[in-house]
């Protein structure tokens, strides 16, 4: 697929068509789902035609791009940080990104607080959940999650908004439903300075599944903007 504003136009209004047919479907009607554009290897130029046709939320995958590109982006969307981050680039991030969606180790999180309490501000930050145990992927396992949440909970400078996944390629409906029961069982939980409001999951291949198992922000980068080469 060629990237064009004219594709991107095209792509963002089937996109939210199928979202709106699987809320409908599968959601009750107070319920709402974020579309967050995933913006790597994209020109800002075209990112911003999403903003344009409506997208609020950019997702960043990797530091070094994310600082090459940010001052050009519609100041209208948020971005929010969803790759895998080494401890020693937290500072770039904080204050700017408004929420990291990938926090997965004591370690990571130990950071985060330190860096975002020098710079005065309470971070918000999602759990990023290895539901599928592949080696391959970032994520904590989901036996050790809890740990994390009561780590995480201590600290002031962090404010746990939910929880974040890349399921396996396949049976992604099995991993959605696990992700779905881990999030209903922590919010009845009720633990406090955790507030779990976001789900974050689903993407180019799969954000139907994953608005049918509960998914409150789903990243799409191919689908909007074409394949990357
Ligand atoms: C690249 C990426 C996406 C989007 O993937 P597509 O299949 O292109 O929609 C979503 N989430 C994360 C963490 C990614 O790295």
């Amino acid at each position: 697929m060629e990237r064009s504003a004219e594709q991107v136009r095209e792509n963002y209004k089937r996109i939210t068509d199928r979202i709106g047919e699987a809320m409908a479907k599968y959601r009750k009607p107070e319920e709402q789902v974020q579309l967050m554009a995933v913006t790597k290897t994209v020109d800002p130029a075209l990112v911003n035609v999403a903003v344009e046709c409506g997208v609020r939320l950019l997702g960043e995958n990797r530091v070094q791009e994310y600082e090459s590109k940010k001052a050009q982006y519609d100041p209208r969307a948020q971005v929010q940080f969803i790759g895998q981050l080494q401890t020693n680039k937290v500072k770039y991030l904080i204050p700017e990104i408004s929420m990291i969606q990938s926090v997965d180790s004591l370690h990571l999180a130990n950071e985060v607080e330190r860096i975002a309490a020098r710079a005065d501000k309470v971070q918000d930050i999602l759990l990023e959940v290895n539901i599928g145990g592949e080696e391959s992927k970032g994520g904590i396992p989901a036996e050790e999650l809890h740990g994390l949440l009561e780590e995480a909970a201590r600290k002031p400078h962090l404010h746990v908004c939910g929880l974040m996944t890349i399921p396996p390629k396949t049976d992604v409906e099995k991993y959605f439903f696990r992700m779905q029961k881990l999030f209903i069982d922590i919010s009845a939980e009720n633990m406090d300075n955790i507030d779990m409001h976001v789900l974050s999951m689903g993407m180019s291949g799969d954000y139907v599944e994953a608005i049918k198992y509960g998914s409150t922000l789903v990243r799409i980068g191919s689908a909007l903007f074409g394949a990357r080469g």
